[in-house]
This record gives structure tokens, sequence and C-alpha cells, in this order.
């Protein structure tokens, strides 16, 4: 495609890569985690901290769903884009709304136009489909544009995902054309001119295909005869066996175009990211460091702990020795279980942050492992150590 985006792979051990993704926002190291940005926020967390060197989150998600439903794309567009409107400076991917619209189970049709559905927010009946959720995005302004696609369940029959799987490539051929235009139009709110590059939005296609591996093979070869600024993997981590998802990541991910960036979407723990990054993955969302953060569970070096747990009453150690983040170095577990047992929102907070440190930490040391050409070690001593306390 276009030159919205430039990405540059500066190391490679095995199927990992580190590299740079030059966005309009500004270069992002790769592997990197992006924290999730539901709705125009990560949950529990401020964006000065979200920016402080303790975190240092170059990019964040929003969901074109949530935000379409509410506050809207009216509202967001006067305020000059989602950028604005939220108050971040640094680069936003949008998702399609695709897969939470396939979350909706039942309360959704699904036709080849698109997908028609009634709005958790009041109700109401909406219709997405590749054209709109092109539009929501453009007025959303975020740097990378997800194609609208269709999830097929991780237990679908071999039918049910090639029509889902063939569905979604009709889909991703309409995403295109449809952002093309919108881009030539100037819908996009978010536009920058940036160094180098053009200012516009970047547009990643999807892989779908469940479990079977040969499906999305053919997913991958209609994706790239299409043409994106990068690729995803799409609907793994939905129910399906994590032995089975390995096995699609490690057959589809080094198939997928070494010059463009590699996106898996949604997945996972900390132990998965390195897992996948080996397999040849550069980008990850997850909600695991914010959601689990909020009900008390903390990722740390040595497994995870949850601090609802008595035995940490009396316990002065932070949450994990070997994290400088701010909360290890001021709190310890029994302050923080103090906090979480008496129902106060500082406990989500903390611990948030902390998941959210753990999180980008590793892949710090993921993108310095590879450089030094140390990540097969790196990888044997990360999974090691977590295995050697965790719950
Ligand atoms: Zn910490």
């Amino acid at each position: 495609m276009g030159t919205a985006l430039r990405f540059d792979i500066q190391a490679q051990q095995g199927e990992a890569r580190a590299g740079v993704l030059n966005t309009r926002r500004g270069p992002i190291e790769t592997p990197v985690f992006m924290p999730v940005g539901t709705a125009g926020t990560v949950k529990g967390i401020r964006f000065e901290e979200l920016e402080s060197a303790d975190l240092d989150a170059k990019i964040i998600l929003g969901n074109t769903y949530h935000l379409w439903l509410r506050p809207g794309i009216e509202v967001i567009k006067a305020a000059g884009g989602l950028h604005r409107f939220i108050g971040w400076e640094r680069a936003l991917l949008t998702d399609s709304g695709g897969f939470q619209v396939w979350s909706l189970g039942a309360l959704r049709k699904i036709s080849e136009e698109g997908t028609q559905f009634r709005s958790h927010v009041d109700g109401s009946l909406r219709f997405l489909s590749p054209e709109v959720s092109m539009e929501v995005q453009a007025a959303l302004g975020s740097d990378i544009v997800m194609a609208f696609d269709e999830c097929a369940p991780g237990q679908a029959s071999y039918e049910e995902t090639e029509r889902s799987m063939n569905l979604t490539a009709r889909w991703a051929k309409r995403s295109k054309s449809a952002f093309e235009r919108l881009q030539t139009e100037g819908a996009d709110s978010g536009h920058v001119d940036a160094e180098g590059l053009s200012g516009e939005q970047a547009l990643f296609g999807i892989v779908q295909g469940a479990s079977h591996v040969d499906l999305r093979r053919t997913s991958l070869e209609h994706t790239v005869n299409i043409g994106f600024d990068g690729y995803a993997i799409g609907g793994l981590s939905v129910g399906e066996e994590k032995p089975v998802m390995f096995e699609v990541i490690e057959d589809i991910a080094p198939r997928m175009p070494k010059a463009a960036p590699r996106y898996l979407m949604g997945v996972g723990t900390p132990e998965d990211l390195v897992e996948a990054v080996a397999r040849g993955v550069d980008m990850f969302d997850c909600v695991l460091p914010t959601r689990n953060g909020r009900t008390g569970q903390a990722f740390t070096s040595r497994g995870k702990l949850n601090i609802k747990n008595a035995q940490w009453v009396n316990d002065s150690r932070p949450l994990d020795e070997s994290c400088p983040c701010s909360v290890c170095r001021r709190h310890s577990r029994a302050y923080l279980r103090h906090l979480y047992t008496s129902g106060e929102m500082l406990a989500s907070i903390l611990l948030t942050h902390h998941n959210l440190a753990f999180f980008l930490d590793t892949m710090r040391a993921v993108r310095q492992s590879i450089r030094s050409a140390d990540f097969p070690k790196f990888r044997l001593e990360f999974t090691e150590r977590l295995r050697a306390n965790g719950e």
C-alpha cells in the first residue's frame, strides 16, 4: 500500500524479529505490547502514567464498536478526532468492531452486506459493515485502522469456518476500497504531517480461519493479494486449546510478508507473548494486564499472584521483587491486599500499573535479547522463572 507506515527489521534470531515501526506519530520499537483503551481510556490508569518512563507505552488501542455507540462519532469529530478527544498524542490503533459485534452472539445477524445488532447502550438497532467501520475509524483518526472481519468460533465446523473466512476476504476488499476513498476525501480526523510519511492512516488486513491451518493459509493469500500496510492474525484465543493456537501461529506467522508488521490480536499472557515472538509476531494487544489488575491478580516474573490470598496479610515484599515499577518500589503485598479487601479503588489502580509495567518491561527485555542475539536464552529463563513459583 502507501507510505503511511515504514517498518524496518533491525535484528532477527530464528523467527523472532526486532524492528522499528515508523508511524505518523513517531517510531515504535517492536515487538510491542499495546495496552487496550476500549472506550477511550485504558481502564484504571492515567495517560501521564502510560507516558512515564515506568511504562512508556508508545501505542494504545481504541475500540470502534464502543466509541461509535458512545459517545458517537459526531462528538469525537467535533473534538477533532480521538487523539484530541482523549488527550493522547502518541499512536493509536483502532479495531474494526468486528470482534465486539461477533461477541454479542445471538444478538447479531450477519449478512453479506454486514452485521445488524442491538446496541448494548440503548437497545437501538445498529448496522456495521466494512464501509461503516472505515468511516468510523476515519472519524476517530487512528493511526492504524483494522479491516472489518468476521470471526468464526474456535470450535466452528470446517464448512462454517470456510464460509466465514471467505466473507472476511470479501469484506477486506470492501474495507480497502472504502478506506482509500475516505483517505482521498480527507475524512481522517487525525491527519498529521509526518516526517517522511504520507501522514495518512495505515490499514491492516486480518487473517481468519480458526484452527484450520489450510483455511488460514488461504485467508492469508486472499489478504496479501488485496494488499495492506500490515497483517494481523485474528480469531485466536477464542476458546481453542493453547497448543492449537500455537500450531496456527507457528504455521502462519512465518508465511506472512516479511517486510510488513505482523499483529496477533487479543493475545495473551506474558508467556504467550514471548512464545508468539519466537514464532515471528511483532505486535500484541490484550486486556489481561488491566482486567486482571481490577480483579486482584498480578502478573509477576514468578507467575501469577492473587492479592486476595490471606498469605500476604503481613508480607512486606513488593508484588515482584525484580520489578522496577513505582508500585513495587513503594508498596508491599500486605498493603495492596489491605486495599483490595477494603474495596479501595487504589488497589485496582496500583495492580493495573504494575501489570502494565510487567508486560511492557517483558517486551523491552524481548527486544533487547533479540538485538543482542540472546533471545533463546532469555525465552528459556523467562519461562522457567514463571513456572518456578506460579500459582
Ligand atoms: Zn511492579
